[in-house]
């Protein structure tokens, strides 16, 4: 490809303040360029015979003129970060000094860096997979030390190593196949429709456990956007308070205070929760204020929208129909029902077994009084997956690697109910085919010029 060839440099070190700043060069004419800018201390030295992984003292020059003190760090290809010759030089911080070394490169020859275009060579040229160099974006990126943790697991090529085992399989299983579809009359061994069902199966399920730990490892990079419902009065924010651990949103004994939408976030065990405090949702009727009528309808859009749900109920009531409403559209989402006032609640009080169906998750609580504070916690770390997430495993960290193994999951899928119907091997087969292409797009393998572009269009430059 054209610009492997040019030689690259940016500045590396965030800019502004700091104690040094480092610009790396990389390409196949590094050592040519800095020997033309980067004059050597000691006599006898030059940048032409450095060997990799030495160091030296010198000076940078810029139109001639010697400029600041400058440390060469050289590695020789492919022993390098992008597998090209690089040098990487050290100036005094600040940007002056770095920006003038940076000119000098510039007129020795060098092409300025695009966005992510060392991590870019690297992939291509071996050094890392298209989804270690995601995680070098996600690590980056990152906000809070666990995503941090999470993206760095896939840096070191475990999420590369766990999808290529799903893939080895996959592929030994195709060729297999294949043999025995092209050469009938050989003697290939019968593929055993149990033996080949199971290995879908089982790829099927390792795949399901990537894909669902993408969204654990997705609530605890970014958090989620948690919706507390129910009707007026049963405790929604005082629970919000409590939460909070101070009193974010008016709580009174009169129905219907909170119109319009509280929001707060707070971090509950290792989840960050954005919580939404709403209007009560309960019917309007023809006397219905107009404002509350309003507020009641972004409640129920919120319920769609958020990430996680908190269904209030008080418990020392019996449920009426905007309860039973609530826990109706509550169905199929990630939410938890919370029976408050616990205090006030008799044994049989409790409508326990009528919410049952409806959630997830029943937490007994007492939020005027701080009791159950713990249980929601833990519900809530179970029903998002973060408590099943081990953080050392590695997981899948952006949206094109979840698309990419949800294809191939959707595939394998394909391919055993093509089975289960009595469908040939032969439809069975491309399907799995399918499922690999998309292994294939989601490790890098074979990706396409646009997915690689997508990839590092994000980066910034210098990476
Ligand atoms: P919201 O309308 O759902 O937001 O409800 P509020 O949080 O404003 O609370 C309504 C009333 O119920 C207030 O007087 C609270 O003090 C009271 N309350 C909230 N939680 C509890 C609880 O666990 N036990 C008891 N006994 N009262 C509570
Ligand atoms: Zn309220």
């Amino acid at each position: 490809m054209e610009h492997l060839h040019t030689t690259i440099c940016a500045l590396a070190t965030p800019p502004g303040e700091g104690g040094i700043a480092t610009v790396r060069v990389s390409g196949p004419d590094a050592y040519g360029i800095v020997g033309k800018i980067f004059a050597p201390v000691r006599q006898g030295k030059s940048v032409a015979d450095a060997k990799g992984y030495t160091a030296m003292l010198g000076h940078y020059l810029l139109h001639g003129a010697e400029m600041d003190e400058c440390v060469a760090l050289f590695f020789r290809a492919p022993h390098s970060y992008t597998g090209e010759d690089v040098i990487e030089l050290s100036v005094h911080g600040g940007t002056a000094m770095a920006d003038g070394l940076l000119e000098a490169l510039i007129t020795a020859g060098c092409a300025p860096a695009g966005p992510g275009e060392f991590t870019r060579r690297a992939l291509e040229n071996g050094r890392m997979s298209l989804t270690q160099a995601e995680a070098v974006m996600e690590v980056i990126a990152a906000n809070g030390r666990q995503g941090a943790a999470l993206a760095k697991s896939a840096l070191d090529g475990r999420l590369a190593k766990r999808i290529g085992k799903i893939q080895t399989a996959l592929q030994t299983l195709n060729a297999h196949l294949t043999a025995w579809v092209d050469y009938p009359e050989e003697d290939v061994p019968e593929l055993s429709d149990a033996a080949f069902v199971g290995t879908l199966t089982e790829q099927k399920a390792a795949l399901d456990a990537l894909i669902s730990g993408y969204s654990a490892g997705a609530v605890l990079r970014h958090g989620v956007d948690c919706v507390l419902l129910g009707r007026p009065n049963v405790g929604k924010s005082t629970l919000l308070n409590l939460l909070a651990g101070f009193d974010r949103a008016i709580v009174t004994p009169v129905a219907g205070t909170t119109r319009d939408i509280v929001e707060q976030a707070v971090q509950l065990g290792s989840v960050r929760l954005n919580l939404f405090d709403t209007a009560g949702v309960r019917e309007v009727g023809a006397d219905g204020d107009a404002i509350e009528a309003e507020g009641i309808r972004r409640s129920w859009r919120k319920l769609d929208e958020a990430g996680l749900v908190l269904a209030v109920f008080d418990a020392a009531q019996p449920l009426s129909d905007d309860d039973l409403e609530l826990a109706r559209r509550c169905q199929g989402r990630p939410a938890i029902a919370v029976l408050n006032k616990q205090d006030l609640a008799g044994e049989t009080d409790v409508p326990r077994g009528t919410l049952e169906p409806y959630f997830k998750k029943i937490v007994p609580m007492c939020a005027r009084d701080a009791v159950g504070l713990q249980a929601l916690t833990d519900a809530v770390a179970d029903l998002l997956g973060t408590a099943q997430l081990d953080p050392e495993a590695a997981q899948l960290c952006s949206a094109r690697q979840l698309a990419a193994a949800t294809r191939a999951r959707d595939a394998l899928a394909e391919a055993i109910a093509a089975r289960q119907n009595g469908f040939g091997l032969d439809a069975a087969a491309v399907c799995l085919t399918d499922a690999l292409q998309a292994l294939f797009d989601l490790t890098g393998e074979n990706a396409s010029d646009a997915t690689i572009e997508e990839v590092f269009e994000t980066f910034c430059v210098g990476k």
